[in-house]
């Protein structure tokens, strides 16, 4: 592996940086696997990877991340595609301690993840927040959009908000969010160990871009942040330009502090002290065990506090729906709307929540979308299935592996003397999607754009 010298150049000085070891690492063709549990199946995930034989060791600063010994097949998973894990790069579960640090997450918050295509640290957040916290997951790329709320959707999560907008779109919500995320696009130097190609795409010119647009992301976005608030700010390049000088600027031109976190000696994450005795943190490979990555926290300490005048533009149509929605959903604690011929369970406590951002944003989703009404009878949706609201009148039917593979890839499964009706198909006791099972076929509902495509692990 190449690296680009002036690139080796820029490093030198920064704490942590050893050109030998980085070098090394780069051309030592080792590599990672690491995954991040949804909190709603982790016994069932461990333990089905250790009759795998694939060891589990944890990832010292995020709760639920861990390591594996291996890299298994993810796509021919069913518990990957239940949504009892995410694939994630380990030093970026590092955003854990950046939020569980700068505000008490036992309180209901307001949290805005900016660039959060496909969803790695919008789920992540998800899992650390409490019910009652929104999360507005937003993706300016129209094309990136889809995935994250996919990803999203198979989390299992009713308390987010998927959006579509442009950073500059929040300064509507003044002094709104409690926290804001930007994990924002950069010039991407601490993924080439993963991503060669990169190398070829790496300039000393872009880095400069990046960091222009970097700042035009920020200065947008931070109107929407709360006083008090917090920031957190990261990326996965090695550049200053990207990292320590942001820092230095966002403290300059905002009346933002900087946070210094807590950080144990041995999960060998190097504090990077800036120009203007900032703090961030950099994960180099050849010290911690994960990807290059960059994480800076700050609070605001002088800004807005939103007040609602909005009025409500969805009323709540509990009432008229319950009767069709409640033989498949339960659903207390909601309110439901509908949206054409489709129903959606919003969190009661964030109704008002969503109203005032459907007001303001692109809303790609929200909530749970539980399914399409078809004369007055709810045909449930693949949301519906992966959410925790399921009544528990509905039956599931425990799929073996080779059967949940071909449930997933949409082939024809023979009905083994599988009861009629509507179902969930299960694996591990976690559910993949809907089923009709009739007496002589099966009519298989899991969405056909999120179908295996593959038709055998090697082909
Ligand atoms: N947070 C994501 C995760 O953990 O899965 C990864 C985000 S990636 C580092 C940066 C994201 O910023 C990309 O999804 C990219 O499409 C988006 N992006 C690109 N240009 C942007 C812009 N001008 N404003 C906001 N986001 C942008």
């Amino acid at each position: 592996m190449q690296l680009p010298s002036a690139l080796i150049q820029s490093l030198q000085g920064l704490p942590g940086f050893d050109e030998q070891r980085f070098v090394d690492i780069h051309n030592a063709n080792t590599s990672l696997t690491s995954i991040r549990l949804n909190p709603a199946g982790s016994e069932v995930i461990l333990q089905s990877f250790k009759d795998r034989g694939i060891n589990s060791t944890p990832i010292p600063w995020a709760g639920n991340g861990c390591y594996l010994s291996e890299r298994p097949s993810f796509t021919f998973d069913p518990l990957f595609h239940a949504g009892t894990y995410y694939v994630q790069e380990a030093s970026s579960m590092f955003i854990e301690q950046a939020l569980q640090q700068s505000v008490d997450v036992s309180k209901p918050l307001r949290v805005l993840d900016l660039c959060a295509a496909p969803g790695g640290k919008s789920t992540h957040l998800q899992s650390l927040l409490s019910a009652e916290s929104l999360l507005v997951s937003n993706e300016v790329i129209r094309q990136r959009v889809n995935i994250l709320k996919d990803n999203i959707i198979k989390w299992g999560s009713s308390n987010v908000v998927v959006t579509n907008n442009d950073p500059r779109d929040f300064s509507k919500l003044k002094g709104y969010f409690d926290v804001i995320v930007v994990d924002a696009p950069c010039s991407g130097s601490g993924l080439f160990r993963r991503d060669e190609e990169a190398i070829n795409e790496w300039s000393e010119n872009n880095v400069v871009l990046c960091s222009q647009r970097q700042q035009r992301i920020l200065a947008d976005v931070l109107p929407a942040l709360k006083e008090g608030g917090g920031l957190i700010y990261s990326t996965c390049s090695y550049s200053r330009q990207e990292d320590e000088d942001i820092t230095d600027w966002l403290t300059t031109e905002f009346p933002l502090s900087n946070i210094r976190l807590n950080v144990q000696h041995d999960w060998n994450i190097s504090e990077a002290a800036t120009p203007l005795g900032n703090s961030g943190y950099r994960f180099w490979p050849h010290l911690a065990k994960g990807e290059g990555f960059f994480l800076a926290a700050f609070r605001l300490n002088d800004g807005d506090v939103y007040k609602n005048k909005n009025k409500q533009v969805v009323k709540p149509a509990t009432k008229q729906l319950l009767p069709s929605v409640s033989l498949w959903a339960n659903v207390a604690g909601n309110e439901l709307i509908q949206v054409n011929d489709k129903v959606y369970a919003w969190p009661a406590v964030l109704f008002e929540d969503f109203n005032l951002l459907l007001q303001h944003l692109r809303i790609i989703y929200s909530g749970t979308l539980l399914g399409e009404l078809a004369h007055k009878k709810l045909i449930p949706d693949h949301a519906l299935a992966m959410s925790k609201m399921v009544a528990e009148t509905i039956s599931r039917t425990e799929l073996e592996l080779s059967e949940a593979i071909a449930y997933l890839q949409k082939n024809t499964i023979e009905n083994t003397g599988w009861t009629t009706g509507w179902q969930l198909a299960a694996y591990s006791k976690q559910a993949l999607g809907w089923m009709n099972v009739l007496s002589n076929r099966i009519n298989n509902y899991y969405p056909k754009e999120l179908r295996i495509l593959k038709q055998k692990i090697n082909n």
